[in-house]
C-alpha cells in the first residue's frame, strides 16, 4: 500500500503536521522512535495553554487526538533508511520492513552534543532560559563557555538571576564585550571549570567550589540521521549545528521533501515546532493537488 504521506518523527512537529493531512483525510503513517528532546525535562513551559504541563504529555495528548482520525496509522519504528523511487519514496524500517508515500515530512529532531553534562541535563543543566530560567527564582546562574554565542545568552541571562559567565579558557571577550557585561552586572570567572559535584558545584581548577541554582550552555547539536543529505536536500550552517533547509512552506530543496521542527529550524521549541509542523502538513498536503 502507498501512503499520501509518511512523517517520520512523531513528536511536536511530527503531530502537528499529520494534522492538517488527517483532516483531510489523507492516508498518512507517523513512524516515531520515542526520543522527544526534551525527555530528560520534566516539565514543558511557553507553549500557549500548556505552560508548566509534562513534556510528555503534551506529546501523549496530541497523539490520542490525532490517532482518532480513521486514516491515520502510527509505527512505533526506527527508520533506517529512505530512498526515492518512481512515485515518490521508500523508506525502510529497522526490521527491514518498506514502507511507500508519495510524500515524506522529516521531523526528527536533533541531538544536543553535551559531553560530561548529560546527568545534570533538563534538570540543573539547560539551554534555554525561556524555557526554564523562571523556575531558577532569581537564584545563581552560571553560563558555560562553549563558543562566542555564550556571550550573547550571558548577556540575557540578568533577567533570571545572579549570573556568573565562566569563560572556562574558551573565548576571550574583546573590552567591549567586558564592558557590556558589566554593565549587566555579569561576573566573570576566569578560572577552568575542573568537575561539576553534588546538584551544581563548579570545582574550580584551584579547588574551590562555586555554588549555582541553574547552568546554562549553548550545546553544539547534530541532526539525529543523515536522510536529508541522502535524499540530497541542502543543509544549512547555523553557529551550533546544520538544520535542514527549508522555504517559509517547509519545502526541503528536493520536491516532495518536506522538514519540520528543530530539524528545520535553529533556536527551536514546542511551539515553534508545532507551528513549523502545521505547515508542513498543509504544504505537503497542497502538492499531493498542484504539484510540487
Ligand atoms: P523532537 O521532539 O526531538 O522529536 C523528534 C522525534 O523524531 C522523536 O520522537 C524521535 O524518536 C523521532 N525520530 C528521530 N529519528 C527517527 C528515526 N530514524 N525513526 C523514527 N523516529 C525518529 N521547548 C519548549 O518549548 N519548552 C521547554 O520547556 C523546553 N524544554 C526543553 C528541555 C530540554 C532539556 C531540551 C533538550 C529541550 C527543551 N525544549 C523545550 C525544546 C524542545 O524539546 C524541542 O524544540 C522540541 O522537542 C522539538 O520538537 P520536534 O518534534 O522537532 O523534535
Ligand atoms: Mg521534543
Amino acid at each position: 500500500m502507498q501512503y499520501d504521506v509518511i512523517i517520520i518523527g512523531g513528536s511536536y512537529a511530527g503531530l502537528s503536521a499529520g494534522l492538517p493531512l488527517a483532516r483531510a483525510r489523507r492516508k498518512v503513517l507517523i513512524i516515531d522512535s520515542s526520543q522527544r528532546r526534551n525527555r530528560f525535562a520534566n516539565h514543558s513551559h511557553g507553549f500557549l495553554t500548556q505552560d508548566g504541563i509534562e513534556a510528555a504529555a503534551i506529546a501523549h495528548k496530541g497523539r490520542e487526538q490525532l490517532l482518532a482520525y480513521d486514516t491515520v496509522s502510527w509505527l512505533d519504528a526506527h527508520v533506517s533508511n529512505i530512498k526515492r523511487v518512481d512515485d515518490g519514496f521508500e523508506v525502510r524500517l529497522a526490521n527491514n520492513e518498506l514502507k511507500q508515500a508519495r510524500r515524506l515530512i522529516l521531523a526528527t529532531g536533533i541531538t544536543d552534543v553535551l559531553p560530561s553534562l548529560a546527568e545534570r541535563w533538563g534538570q540543573s543543566v539547560f539551554h534555554c532560559p525561556y524555557c526554564h530560567g523562571y523556575e531558577i527564582k532569581q537564584g545563581r546562574i552560571g553560563m558555560l563557555a562553549t563558543s562566542e554565542l555564550s556571550l550573547h545568552v550571558a548577556l540575557m541571562l540578568p533577567d533570571w538571576g545572579s549570573t556568573t559567565l565562566f569563560l572556562n579558557g574558551t573565548i576571550e571577550p574583546t573590552a567591549e564585550q567586558l564592558a557590556q557585561l558589566k554593565a549587566r552586572h555579569v561576573r566573570i570567572e576566569q578560572r577552568n571549570v575542573q568537575a561539576i559535584k553534588n546538584k551544581l558545584d563548579m570545582l574550580m581548577a584551584d579547588g574551590t567550589t562555586i555554588g549555582l541554582d541553574g547552568l546554562f550552555v549553548t550545546a553544539q547539536f547534530t541532526q539525529t540521521n543523515s536522510f536529508a543529505e541522502a535524499l540530497g536536500c541542502e543543509l544549512e550552517q547555523m553557529p551550533l549545528g546544520q538544520i535542514i533547509k527549508t522555504t517559509m512552506t517547509k519545502a526541503t530543496t528536493v520536491p516532495g521533501v518536506f522538514a519540520c521542527g528543530d530539524a528545520a529550524r535553529f533556536g527551536g521549541s514546542v511551539p515553534l515546532a508545532v507551528g513549523d509542523g502545521a505547515m508542513a502538513g498543509a504544504a505537503a498536503h497542497q502538492s499531493l493537488i498542484f504539484g510540487f
